[in-house]
Order: structure tokens, then sequence, then C-alpha cells
């Protein structure tokens, strides 16, 4: 763990730590061996010092040994002593010659007077006790014994004094052994004189000062622990050397140890603990220094090189390198071989960019152009080859000069840098070519480093044809793809929105072309769809200049979005209904496309769409009805008022049915020659609660619109059977015959395939005489195949039901009519009645009219009579039968039951 710790130690430490460690290491090793040969030369120094302490010790016992011979020779080659041992008397020698301090004033420790063989004669010792003891021992010492015997076994004069150490009672002694003479040396030796020396006394002894070391003398006569002891010895402050001191008889017989104070040593130690202080101090200083300049110069900037190692690691994601045994130099090696890698990816990619870039450069479909402020510094072909210039012409040049508007206050240019500052980078522009044509174009800029500075990379699409197909889809998804024109929910959109944004400021134009509807049912699709492409084409013509778009199968739509354009607009309507009132030429078929135009006028614009058209609608009913269709109608604030109570109506019309809020009201029909009643029309009444009267002509229309009229027709069927029922009553009880019932049926009636049930119904509920009920069709009701509505009038008629043909004299009016289908009756209308008067025509019309329903068996009734004149004329003219306001308006059931009863009864 500590290991760890250690390895997980910043550079910078682990830096210091080791220079540390390092400089410790040299320092200290230089020391040690500094240290190790100044100790080598040292020792070196102290063991010549010793040896010569040594030798000059040694050297001493030596010349002891030796002087203490050379002296023995006075009293060995003295007569009295050669005389002593011949045979002189010991008491004699003793008393003259060996006084007390004799051995003192000699230096000796032992004297012995011997025989030639060694027998001692005389001795004289400083051993106090047992001194014969000691005396023996000496003579009995091996070397001194072996000499003696030696010297006995050669000639005189080769006898020769011999000395040297022996260890005796542990004490180490110089011994002489010398034969004593004469003191010429002429005699012959009697004997032997032995002196010693006790030196283990007498060592140093006064030579003590002379020595260089201090030394002693030891184990003596222990030979065998003589060679146990090394011959150097040193302890801290002292060393000491033993040498053997080798005896007569060859051997050690003790050591000679001489010691010396470590005096070199000892210095030196001192000295080299200055030395390794001076030398400590100095690393330290040295140390810190570095350390510290270490710190200011490197430590720093490795701390500085690992937070941009780690930075660096963040932004290329390293992963694997926060190890926590990695220090910055691993992490900066792996970062290196990351970058490395990357770098040639890197380089690999921006060839690879480069590549597409070039490539995008040279595309032919994307113009781009390199902007350095507003000048232009580069620019590629196809944006060449869009605006039309030469390379040289535009590089250089301010980019204003592709842009139409630069002279205003704020330019395409100028916005397009304000909106890029903002954050914008995509912008549609104009760009202006050489030859002055704007180009609709797709901007997208880019930021780039150009050359060092910053420039605006400008990509451009012609978007133009682009725009054209936007425009192209847009318009087939609003276009009614049969016409042309523009679509139900595209026209409509359109006029929602001006009657959103300019309520009151434009204005409408409605066209209804009913017989289109027929024209798919009869004739089929294609000519439906050529008949379409005609009226359209007719459009084109007459009204160009507005949008016109279908909303039905046969509803149109013209916008007029300026009011100012309303009279050419009302022209052109006028022009398109007058070209379709004339019959149209499709493949083989001529068809009659009539129309009706509404104009809806600014004053009501602010209404809703669906309110104007509903309108409009209502509008042309009135008209289609009425004697002289205009032109064109106009829908002004009073039509609209009248459409809204129109819907009104039409809303309450159901319920007016069923609680018979719409009743029968009943005009008489007199005979023309006596004037008298003979039958009833019956004419459907509405007293609405909030509009009044309403006439039949505004809700019977409504009701088949909305499929009442058949609920309406048998209401009205019912109430005039049960008026004539009663009528009847009163007129059988005063004994008169039964009279007519009218009652007028609409084309859905007629044509239901109940009305034959009901009618079964109802006469039978009411007693309905044969021939009492009048059914009044209209000559427009018959059309259709002939047969299978002359089957069905046939069918009527066989339940005792008769037939007139209303309004006879309007529309399609023709004779045919008179004869091809089963009537009974023939109303002629009241708009040829009114002529009568005025028109010569009109007269002879009624004549011929008469006459020919005569013949055919048909009675003829005239309606609308108002004057006496009239009803004169008709009678005259053999009219048969007269309803108008000259005798009798329409009037309510009970007003009439009072009438018939009064008049009559
Ligand atoms: P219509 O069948 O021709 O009815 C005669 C119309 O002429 C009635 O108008 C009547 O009031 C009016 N009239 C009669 N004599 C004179 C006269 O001397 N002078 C003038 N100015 N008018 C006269 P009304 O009631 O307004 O009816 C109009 C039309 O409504 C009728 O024409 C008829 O086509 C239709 N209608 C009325 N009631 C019914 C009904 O119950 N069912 C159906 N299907 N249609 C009806
Ligand atoms: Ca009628
Ligand atoms: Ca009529």
């Amino acid at each position: 763990m500590k290991q760890f710790r250690l390895l997980n130690l910043k550079l910078q430490t682990k830096t210091t730590l080791y220079f540390l460690i390092g400089l410790l290491g040299v320092t200290l090793s230089c020391l040690y061996i500094t240290r190790y040969f100044f100790l080598v030369s040292l020792d070196n120094l102290e063991n010549v010092e010793s040896t010569r302490a040594s030798e000059q010790a040694y050297n001493l016992i030596n010349n002891m040994v030796e002087e203490l011979e050379g002296r023995s020779y006075d009293w060995a080659y003295w007569d009295e002593t050669h005389t002593l041992l011949l045979d002189g008397s010991v008491k004699e020698y003793r008393e003259r010659n060996l006084l007390e301090g004799s051995l003192d004033s000699l230096s000796l420790d032992m004297m012995i007077f011997t025989t030639l063989r060694g027998e001692v004669i005389e001795s004289v010792t400083h051993q106090q006790e047992d001194d014969n003891r000691f005396v023996n021992n000496v003579m009995s010492e091996p070397a001194i014994r072996h000499h003696v015997q030696a010297m006995n076994k050669v000639m005189d004069s080769f006898r020769e004094s011999y000395s040297g150490l022996v260890a005796l009672d542990e004490q180490l002694w110089s011994v002489s052994l010398t034969p004593v003479r004469n003191s010429d040396g002429s005699a012959a030796s009697s004997g032997w004189l032995l002196w010693g020396q006790n030196l283990s006394l007498r060592f140093p002894g006064n030579f003590e000062s002379i020595l260089i070391a201090q030394s002693e003398i030891f184990h003596i006569g222990q030979p065998h622990q003589l060679s146990l002891i090394p011959e150097i010895d040193k302890s801290r402050h002292y060393m000491s050397r033993t040498v053997d001191l080798v005896g007569m008889s060859g051997t050690p017989v003790a050591h000679l140890k001489t010691t010396l104070e470590r005096v070199h040593f000892l210095k030196g130690n001192v000295l080299f603990s200055y030395l390794f202080m001076a030398v400590a101090f100095v690393a330290i200083v040295i140390t810190t220094i570095t350390f510290l300049l270490f710190r200011r110069r490197v430590a720093v900037r490795f701390s500085d090189l690992e937070k941009d190692i780690d930075q660096l690691f963040s932004s290329y994601q390293l992963e694997g390198l926060n190890q926590p045994n990695k220090d910055e130099l691993d992490r900066l090696v792996k970062l290196v071989q990351a970058l490395a890698s990357d770098s040639s990816t890197t380089k690999e990619m921006l060839q690879d960019t480069q590549q597409k870039f070039e490539a995008l450069y040279e595309s032919q479909t994307i113009a781009m152009v390199l902007v350095r402020g507003r000048e232009i510094v580069d620019i590629n072909k196809t944006a060449l080859g869009l605006l039309g210039y030469e390379r040289d012409e535009l590089i250089h040049q301010p980019l204003d000069l592709l842009c139409e508007d630069s002279q205003q206050p704020e330019c395409q240019i100028d916005a397009m840098y304000r909106m890029f500052q903002q954050g914008q980078t995509q912008f549609e522009a104009q760009m202006l070519t050489k030859e002055g044509e704007n180009i609709d174009c797709q901007i997208e800029v880019r930021s780039i480093r150009y050359q060092g500075n910053v420039a605006m990379m400008l990509s451009i699409r012609d978007v133009r044809v682009h725009k054209q197909q936007v425009k192209l889809i847009e318009d087939l998804a609003e276009r009614d793809h049969l016409s042309g024109l523009w679509n139900r929910k595209a026209i409509m959109e359109k006029a929602r929105g001006l009657v959103q944004s300019q309520p009151n400021q434009f204005a409408l134009i409605y066209i209804s072309i009913p017989n289109l509807m027929q024209v798919s049912e009869v004739y089929g699709h294609q000519i439906f769809d050529q008949s379409l492409e005609s009226i359209a084409c007719l459009f084109g013509t007459e009204l160009s200049l507005f949008p016109v778009g279908r909303i039905s199968s046969h509803e149109f739509l013209v916008l007029i979005e300026h009011e100012s354009d309303c009279q050419i607009a009302e022209q052109g309507a006028v022009q398109f209904k007058e070209a379709l009132s004339r019959k149209r030429q499709i493949q083989t078929l001529m068809l009659d496309l009539k129309c009706q135009i509404a104009l809806i006028e600014p004053e009501i614009t602010h209404h809703s769409l669906d309110m104007l058209i509903h309108s409009s609608i209502h509008a042309l009913e009135v008209t289609r009805n009425s004697a002289a269709p205009a032109e064109l109608t106009r829908v002004g604030c009073s039509t609209l008022e009248l459409a809204q109570a129109a819907a009104a109506i039409k809303r309450d019309l159901e319920s007016a049915i069923e609680s018979k809020e719409i009743h029968a009201h009943y005009q008489p029909i007199v005979d023309s020659k006596t004037a008298e009643i003979v039958g009833f029309e019956a004419l459907a009444r509405w007293q609405h609660p909030q509009f009044g009267f309403v006439s039949p002509a505004v809700f019977i229309p409504l009701a088949e619109r909305d499929h009442q009229i058949i609920k309406l027709g048998e209401s009205i069927l019912e109430q005039a059977c049960e008026f004539m029922t009663q009528v009847d009553k009163i007129r059988r009880s005063q004994g008169k015959t039964s009279l007519t019932i009218h009652v007028n049926l609409s084309a859905a009636h007629f044509y239901y395939p109940g009305l034959p049930d009901y009618l079964v119904h109802i006469i039978q509920r009411y007693n309905v005489l044969p021939g009492q009920l009048v059914i009044e069709v209209t000559e427009s009701m018959l059309m259709g195949i002939e047969d299978e509505v002359i089957a069905r009038m046939e069918l009527i008629k066989s339940l005792g039901v008769l037939f007139a043909l209303d309004d006879f004299g309007t529309g399609y009016s023709s004779f045919s009519t008179l004869c091809c289908f089963p009537l009974d009756i023939v109303k002629l209308d009241k708009s040829y009645i009114d002529q009568l008067e005025v028109n010569d025509r009109a007269k002879s019309l009624v004549r011929n009219i008469a006459n020919m329903a005569q013949e055919l068996g048909l009675t003829t009734v005239a309606e609308g009579v108002e004057t006496a004149s009239q009803a004169r004329k008709l009678k005259n003219w053999n009219i048969e039968e007269i309803q108008g306001f000259y005798f009798y308006k329409p009037m309510p059931e009970g007003e009439l039951i009072k009438l018939i009863t009064g008049v009559n009864g």
C-alpha cells in the first residue's frame, strides 16, 4: 500500500524526492569512499608505527640479553672466580665478592657458579624463599643443561658462552652462561658462571622513557596460549602488537605486547566528522537551493503540464489513463500515442474533408462565394455560371454588386449580415445577374477561417425551378382538375380570408348553372367534363382578372378582391351570362347551359361566406320565379334579410306543416255564364308568428327543396277534402249538387309512389265523389318519359280524380301537351288574361285555346280575372269557368262556409 502511495505521487514531488535521494546517495558514497581510503592509509601508518614500536622493544630485550652476556665476562674471566671453581673456598669468595648489594650493583637478579658439569657451587639470587629449588630449576632448564652438556663434549677452547631468554616461575629471565677462565683467558675453563636478570621486573624499567610505545611482557611460559593471541589488536583508542619472545630452547617463552594510543586515528575521526558535517551542510544548501529552483522553474511547469494533460485527457476523452499508479509521464506517453494516432486520423480526415470540400466547391449544383468583410475573395464556376460573370469581374468586388437594392438604407445583404449576427444561417434572397435578372436564391452562410481571418462562405442555390414547382404543387392541390379553376376548398378559403381581412371592401359573384346537374345524368361524364371545360374557357375570356372557383357540380364563385373592380367584374359577368344564354355545342349536342348570376355587394361582405352564398341562392330562386329575370341579381342588405327570413322559414316549415299552421284557403271558381260557384282551388296559407303572411311562392319551393312538399301536399289534400265534405253536406241540405275541389301538386308529389294509395285513402275517408277532386299539374311536371307519365295519370284518373293543366301559357306551353296527356281541365294563366285588354294576339290566343280545349273536351278555366271586362270577354269566348279576384279572393274555410250557407242558403 505504501509503495502504491509513493508511486502515486505527483511527478513534481516524485522528481524532487528522486533528486534528493540521488544527491544524498552521491554525497554519502563519496564520503564513505573518502573515509575508506583515509582509514586504509591511516591503518598502514599505524601498522608501520606499531611495528617500529614493537621492534624497538624487542631489540631492547635482545640488547639487554647481549649486554648481560657481555658484562658476565668480567666475572667469568676473573681469577678469583676461576679459582673458586677450581677448588676455592666458597666462603671466602662470598665474603670477598658476594657482598650484600652485589646483585643490585650489577643489576642482576641471579648469579650461579657451577662446575663444568653444571653442578652448583655457589648461587646468589633475589629469591627469598626456597633459593635452592629455584637454582635447581634454572639449572635443569633444558636449554642450559643442553648447552652445558654440549660444551663438555667440545674442546675447552671452543667452550663458549650462551645467552637467551627463559621462563622461570612464570617470570621471563635473561640468562647468560659463560665459561669461567682466568683473567687472561689462557687457562682451561673451570666451570660456568650463570647470570640472570628478571626481565619481568626489569623491563622496560629505565628504558620506558625511550620506548615509543608502552611495552609489556606476558603469558610467560604458557606456550599453548601464545599462538591464540592476534598479532595486532585494535580498540577504538588503542592498538597493540604482540610478538613472540623466543627462548633459549628456540620456542616462544613469552609475548611482548606494545600498546600505542591511536592518535592519528582519533584525530582523523574528528577531522572526518568535520568533513562530513561540512559536506552535509554543503549538500543541504545545494539541495535546498536546487529544490527551490526546481519548484519555481520546473515543478510549477510540471503542475501546469499536469493540468494541460488533464484538459487534453478530457478533450480527447481518453480512457484507462487515470489509473492510480500512472504519473504524468505515463499519461503523457499515452496521450502522445493517442495524439499521434489521432493526428494521423485527423490528417486523413482532413484530407477527406479537403477532398469533399473540393468536390463540393467544384460541384455543378451549388454556387459558392467566399466573402471577406463584403469583398468577394473567391467564387466557384457554378456561381459564375449562375450570375453570368467572368471570375475577374467579381474577385475583389463588393458583394453589393450582386444585389439590386444595394442603394436602399438596408439592402438584402445588410439584412442578411444583421440576421447572421443574430444566429440565422439560412436566407432567401434575390441575386442580381450581370444581365440584370433577379434570381430567387436560397443562401446558406457559414463562417470560416480564410488566410488567418474570418470569412463567410455563401452557398447559393438557385430555387427558381423549385419555387415554380412548389407553386405548381400548391396550385394542383387547390385547383379543380376538371375545369382548372380553383377548387371549392381553395376558393372558399380565399373568400373567407377576404371576409376576415377586408370585410365590406370586396365583392363576390355567385353563378349557378342548374342544367349542368342534369347534363351529367342525361349525357354522361364525358359531355359533363367538356361542358365544364367550355364554361372554364368562357370564364377565362370574360372574367380573367378574377379568381374563379367551382364550389359544387354546377355552382361557381368569383372573387372581386377590390371594390373598385366591381364594375369591370359586373360587365364580365353579364357578358358571361349572355354567352351562356346561347346554346353551346358540345360534341354533336347543343346544350342549354344558361346561368343565373348573383352579385354579392360589398355592403354585406362582412357576413359569413355561407350566409352570402345562401342569400345568393335564395335571391336567384326568387328571381327565377319572377316574370322577367334580371341579367344579374344584386344581393344587398334587403336580399340578405329576405334570405335570412327564408332560412328561418325553412327552419320552421316542418313544424308549421304538422301543426297545420300552414293551412288551406279556398278560392272559388265560378261559372262564367251564371257566376255561380262551381268549385274551389285550395291554396296553402302560412301566417308566420314572426314574419306574418308568407307567400306560397316562398315556402312551396322551400318545402320542395327540403323534401317537406309531400307532407304539405297531403296536409292540404286532406284539409281540402274535409272542407268539401262540409260544403257537400250544406249543399246537399240545400238540395244542390256537389262542387269540385282543385288541389295543387308539386312534381315531387306527383311522382311520389305513395300518391295513388294515399288518394284512395282520402277518397274513401271523405267520400269524395268521382270527378269532384281535381289535381292541378304544370307542363314542366309532365316533362319526362311521356308513356310513363300518361300511365301514372291514367292510374290516378281511374280513382275518379281529374287533372287540370295549371298556368297554361307560361314557360314551355305547347298545344301538344293538351293533346297528348289525359287532361280534363286547362287553366289559362293570369299573364294571358292580363294581356286581354291590350294585346290582340293574346285575345286570339285565348280564344283559340278555348276552342281547342272545347274540341278536346277539356274544360277551360281562366285564372286571375280581375275585371268585369275580362269576365265578360271570357264568357263570350265560351271560357266555362273563371277564377279571380273579380269574383272571389282565396278565403279561409269559415268565411266560405258562411258564404255558401248565406248566399245560397
Ligand atoms: P296558382 O295555382 O296559379 O294559384 C293561383 C294564384 O293566383 C293564387 O296565388 C291566387 O291567390 C292568385 N289569384 C287568383 N285570382 C287572382 C286575381 O284575380 N288576381 C291576382 N293577382 N291573383 C289571383 P297564391 O295563392 O299566391 O298561389 C301562388 C301559387 O302557389 C299557386 O299558383 C300555386 O302554384 C302555388 N300553390 C299555392 N298553394 C299550393 C298548394 O297547396 N300546393 C302546391 N303544390 N302549390 C300551391
Ligand atoms: Ca293552381
Ligand atoms: Ca295558376
